[in-house]
C-alpha cells in the first residue's frame, strides 16, 4: 500500500471512530419550504475524489444514502472534522452540503399529525415509504416509539423459537392456546412499530396505520383471552357457563375494540376528548373481561386458597404494569408538565410502549408457568383445548378484524373527486 493510501485509510478509520454513524438521507433542504427538494434528495450520493485525473476512485463509492453523524451538533462536528482532514482525505465540497432531514414544529404541520404536548421533532407529513424507514435511524419524535416496539418483537420471537424447540405445537393440542398467544405477542409490537414508522406518509396512511395497530392490539387481547380461558381460569370455573363461552365473548370484544378504536380516529380533530375516552374504553373493556379469571384467582389467593404461586406472582407483576400502561396512555405525563422537553426521549407514548412490553413479558411468564404446572389437573378435568377454540378462532378473528379495518379504511382510500371525475369521463364517452 502506498504512503498516500495508508494515510487515506487511517483518516477514514479516525473519521469512523469519532462518530456514531447512522443513516441520513437528503430530505427536505433546510432552506426550502416543505416539499421542495424532497423527491430529489435521494439521488444525492457521496463519492471520493480520484487521486489523479484518469485514475479510478481510491475509496469506496456510495450510490445510496450514506451513514452520517447523529448526535447533538453532529452536523457541525462533521463539518469541522471534514475541514481538518480535507488536506489528507480530499473530501469533495458535496459532502459538506449533506444535511440531516428537516424536522418540523407542531405549528408547521397539519393538525392531524400533532401529538399532545409534543412541540418539535415532527417528520415531513408527506414522507415517502423509504424516507419513513430511514427516519427510524434518525432522531425524531417517533424514533423511540419505533424502536421500543421493534426490539421487543425480536425478544418475543426468540422466546417463541425456544418454546418451539421444547414443546410440540404441531400435534399437542394442549399447547395451542400458548401457540396463539405467542404468535399474537409477536405481531402486536411489530405492527405498532410499522404503524409508527409509516404514519407520516399522508393523513390517510396515518389513520390506516393506526387502524392496523388497534387491530393487532385487539387480537392480542383475544390471545390473552384464549390463553387465560385455557390455562389461567380458576379451578371452580372449569366447565362452567363462563368457561364455555369465554372465548366466543372475547371474539366479540376484539371486534368491538377494533371498531370503536378505529371509529375514534374520525372524531379526533373535532372532539379530541371524546375520541380519547372512546379509545380508552375500547381497550379497557376486553382487558377487564380477559383478566376476570385472574382477578378471581388473586381474590381466592388472598383468602388463602393459592394454586401455583410462581405463576400468580408473574400475573401480579403483569397487572401492575398493565395499570401503569393505562395510566401513561391516559395521563400524557410527563410531557404535559413540560411541553417540548420530552419531545424526543421520555414522552408518555414511549413509556407506554415500554410498560406494555414489560407487562407482556410478565404475562407470558405467568401463562407459561400456569400451562406447565396445571396440565395434569386441567386435562384430567376435560379442559383440553380444541383446534376450533384456539387456531380456528384466531383465523376467523383475523379475517373479521381485517374486514373491520377495511370498512374504516375504505372512505379514506376512496377519493370522491376521482370517482366523480371518472363518472363524468364515462358519461362524456
Ligand atoms: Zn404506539
Amino acid at each position: 500500500m502506498s504512503m498516500q493510501g495508508s494515510v487515506l485509510a487511517v483518516g477514514k478509520c479516525l473519521a469512523c471512530l469519532e462518530f456514531m454513524l447512522l443513516p441520513v438521507w437528503q430530505g427536505i433542504r433546510a432552506s426550502s419550504g416543505i416539499g421542495d427538494g424532497w423527491s430529489q434528495g435521494l439521488g444525492r450520493c457521496l463519492r471520493w475524489e480520484p487521486s489523479s485525473p484518469g485514475q479510478g476512485p481510491r475509496m469506496p463509492v456510495f450510490d445510496y444514502p450514506v451513514w452520517l453523524v447523529l448526535c447533538r451538533r453532529g452536523r457541525a462536528r462533521l463539518r469541522e472534522v471534514c475541514q481538518r482532514g480535507r488536506g489528507v482525505i480530499r473530501l469533495p465540497a458535496d459532502i459538506l452540503r449533506f444535511k440531516l432531514p428537516q424536522l418540523y414544529d407542531n405549528h408547521q404541520i397539519p393538525k392531524v399529525f400533532r401529538e399532545d404536548s409534543i412541540i418539535s421533532g415532527y417528520r415531513h407529513p408527506k414522507s415517502s415509504a423509504l424516507d419513513c424507514v430511514l427516519s427510524s435511524f434518525h432522531m425524531n419524535n417517533e424514533t423511540m416509539n419505533i424502536w421500543t416496539h421493534f426490539l421487543p418483537t425480536w425478544y418475543f420471537l426468540w422466546r417463541f423459537c425456544v418454546l418451539c424447540s421444547t414443546l410440540n405445537f404441531l400435534t399437542d393440542s394442549y399447547t395451542w392456546p400458548l401457540l396463539v398467544y405467542m404468535v399474537l405477542i409477536c405481531i402486536y409490537p411489530f405492527t405498532s412499530s410499522c404503524a409508527h414508522t409509516f404514519s407520516t406518509m399522508s393523513p390517510e396512511s396515518r389513520h390506516i396505520c393506526y387502524f392496523f395497530d388497534y387491530g393487532a392490539l385487539s387480537l392480542y387481547s383475544l390471545g390473552c383471552a384464549i390463553s387465560y380461558g385455557h390455562y389461567v381460569i380458576p379451578d371452580c370455573w372449569v366447565n362452567s357457563f363462563v368457561h364455555q363461552h369465554f372465548v366466543p365473548i372475547a371474539v366479540g370484544n376484539a371486534l368491538f375494540c377494533t371498531s370503536l378504536s378505529c371509529y375514534s380516529r374520525f372524531l379526533e380533530l373535532q372532539f379530541p376528548k371524546r375520541s380519547k375516552v372512546m379509545r380508552t374504553v375500547a381497550f379497557i373493556v376486553p382487558f377487564i373481561f380477559d383478566t376476570a379469571p385472574l382477578f378471581y384467582r388473586i381474590v381466592l389467593c388472598c383468602g388463602g386458597n393459592c394454586g401455583s404461586s410462581s405463576a400468580l406472582s408473574s400475573h401480579c407483576y403483569h397487572l401492575l404494569f398493565a395499570f401503569l400502561t393505562c395510566f401513561l396512555f391516559t395521563a400524557h405525563l410527563p410531557e404535559r408538565l413540560a411541553p417540548g422537553r420530552f419531545d424526543y426521549i421520555g414522552h408518555s407514548h414511549q413509556l407506554f410502549h415500554v410498560s406494555a412490553v414489560v407487562g407482556t413479558h410478565f404475562q407470558m411468564e405467568g401463562v407459561i408457568a400456569d400451562m406447565m404446572s396445571r396440565r395434569a389437573w386441567l386435562v384430567g378435568h376435560g379442559a383440553t383445548p380444541s383446534f376450533l377454540s384456539t387456531i380456528g378462532v384466531l383465523v376467523v378473528s383475523f379475517a373479521l378484524n381485517l374486514g373491520v379495518i377495511g370498512i374504516f379504511s375504505a372512505p379514506l382510500l376512496w377519493k370522491p373527486d376521482q370517482s366523480h371525475a371518472a363518472a363524468r369521463e364515462r358519461k362524456e364517452q
